[in-house]
C-alpha cells in the first residue's frame, strides 16, 4: 500500500521534472550531464556500497583513492598522455592557476596572449613574478577576435594562451606553433573538441565549466618544465609538491572530483569524436539562425567565433527585456550575456543536448 504511494508520487515528480525541462545555457557553473548527477546523487548516499555518504569518508580510503587515480588515469588516457605528464585535482579555481602557473614556471620573461578578461587577469597575476609580455592583444576591438599578427620570441619561458573566451565567445580554431613551453586555460572549452595534448606543456581548467561542480581545477602538466626557477615556492603553490603526493598533498575537493571522474566516463563512453560533432551541429544551427535572422546580430569575428559560448546582440536593443522574457517562457535559462558585452549569451557546453538548442532557435524564430 505504501509503496504503491510512493510510486504514484514518484511517477507525479518525474512528470513535472519533464514538463518542466529547463534548457540550461548557463556559462558556468554549467550543465552537467544528467548521469555524473545521478552517479553524484548515488554516491551522497552510499559511497562504493561503504553504507556512507561521499562527504563523509576519508580520502585515505581505498575506496576514494581509487576514485582519485582514475580521475587522473582517465584524462591521459582521453589525450593520449604518457607518463611524462601528470594529472592534478586542485583547489582554488583557475584564477589560483594564473598564479600558481608563474610561480612554478616564470624564471625571467613569459609571452602572454590577451584576448579576454581572463587572458588579461593571468597576465595581472604573472607580472608579480617576472615580465609578463602581451604578444598580442584583441583588446582593440572589445576583444571581438582571436590575433593572428604576432611573432613568438625563442626565449620566454613559456607562451601562456586561453583557448576559449568565456566571456567575449571566441576561440582559437588553430593553437600557436610554438617551440618554446606552450601553457593554455582551457576552463571553457576542454574535452569539446579533439586536440593534439602533447603539443602543451601545462593545461589547466577550473571544472565548472565543461567538468563538473565548482570547486576542483584540473592542471596537466609536463613534468620536465617544472624545477627550472630558483625562487622559493611555498608547498601549497608548488607542483612538484602535489605530483609527489598523487594530488593528495592536502585533503583534495573530494566530492567535485567524483562527479568530475562520472563526466569524463562520459566523455570516454561517447568519444572525442562524438562530443565535438555534437557540439559542432548545435553551434552550426544557433551561428546560422544568427546570420539568417534580421534581428539577430553575433559579436565575434566568424571565423573565431566560439562552439562553446556564443554571443549575439539585439539590433533593436530596447527589446532585450522581452527576448528574456520570451526565453524563459520557453524555459530557457541563463541566456543573458555578460556585463561587458551585453546581449545575449548562449553556453553550449558539452552536455547540452541539440534540443535544447533548437528550443532557442524556435524563440528567435518567432519573436
Ligand atoms: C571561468 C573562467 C576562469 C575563472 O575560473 P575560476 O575557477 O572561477 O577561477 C578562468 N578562465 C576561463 C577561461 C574561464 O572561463
Amino acid at each position: 500500500m505504501w509503496n504503491w504511494f510512493r510510486m504514484v508520487i514518484l511517477l507525479r515528480q518525474r512528470k513535472t521534472i519533464k514538463m518542466n525541462k529547463v534548457h540550461n545555457f548557463s556559462a558556468g557553473p554549467a550543465i552537467l550531464p544528467q548521469e555524473a548527477i545521478n552517479a553524484g546523487v548515488e554516491a551522497l548516499q552510499n559511497f562504493a556500497n561503504t553504507g556512507l555518504s561521499i562527504l563523509e569518508v576519508s580520502h585515505r580510503s581505498k575506496e576514494y583513492v581509487a576514485v582519485m587515480d582514475e580521475a587522473r588515469s582517465l584524462v591521459k588516457k582521453l589525450w593520449g598522455l604518457n607518463d611524462d605528464y601528470e594529472v592534478l585535482y586542485l583547489q582554488g579555481g583557475a584564477s589560483t592557476q594564473f598564479l600558481m602557473v608563474a610561480y612554478n614556471v616564470l624564471a625571467k620573461k613569459a609571452g602572454y596572449i590577451d584576448t579576454g578578461v581572463w587572458a588579461s587577469k593571468a597576465i595581472k597575476e604573472a607580472k608579480m613574478f617576472g615580465e609578463a609580455d602581451v604578444l598580442a592583444s584583441s583588446k582593440d576591438k572589445n576583444y571581438s577576435y582571436i590575433p593572428t599578427d604576432y611573432q613568438i620570441p625563442q626565449d620566454i619561458d613559456y607562451l601562456h594562451f586561453t583557448s576559449n573566451n568565456t566571456i567575449y565567445g571566441s576561440q582559437f580554431q588553430q593553437f600557436p606553433e610554438t617551440s618554446v613551453p606552450l601553457i593554455c586555460d582551457m576552463s571553457s572549452d576542454i574535452f569539446s573538441r579533439k586536440i593534439d595534448a602533447t603539443k602543451f606543456d601545462l593545461i589547466y581548467a577550473g571544472a565548472q565549466k565543461n567538468l563538473g561542480p565548482a570547486g576542483a581545477t584540473l592542471v596537466v602538466v609536463k613534468k620536465e618544465i617544472l624545477g627550472k626557477v630558483s625562487r622559493q615556492i611555498p608547498s601549497m603553490m608548488d607542483y612538484n609538491v602535489h605530483i609527489s603526493k598523487d594530488s593528495m598533498f592536502n585533503t583534495p575537493p573530494a566530492f567535485p572530483v567524483y562527479v568530475v571522474l562520472q563526466t569524463l566516463k562520459w566523455i570516454d563512453r561517447l568519444g572525442i569524436d562524438q562530443v565535438e560533432a555534437r557540439n559542432t551541429a548545435k553551434a552550426d544551427l544557433l551561428y546560422q539562425e544568427i546570420d539568417n535572422n534580421e534581428l539577430f546580430v553575433g559579436t565575434v569575428r566568424k571565423e573565431d567565433r566560439s562552439k562553446m559560448n556564443a554571443t549575439f546582440l539585439l539590433n533593436d536593443d530596447s527589446r532585450n527585456e522581452a527576448f528574456l522574457a520570451a526565453c524563459q517562457e520557453a524555459n530557457i535559462s541563463g541566456i543573458k550575456g555578460h556585463r561587458s558585452v551585453g546581449g545575449f549569451r548562449a553556453s553550449m557546453y558539452n552536455a547540452l543536448e541539440l534540443d535544447s538548442v533548437k528550443a532557442l532557435v524556435n524563440v528567435m524564430q518567432t519573436f
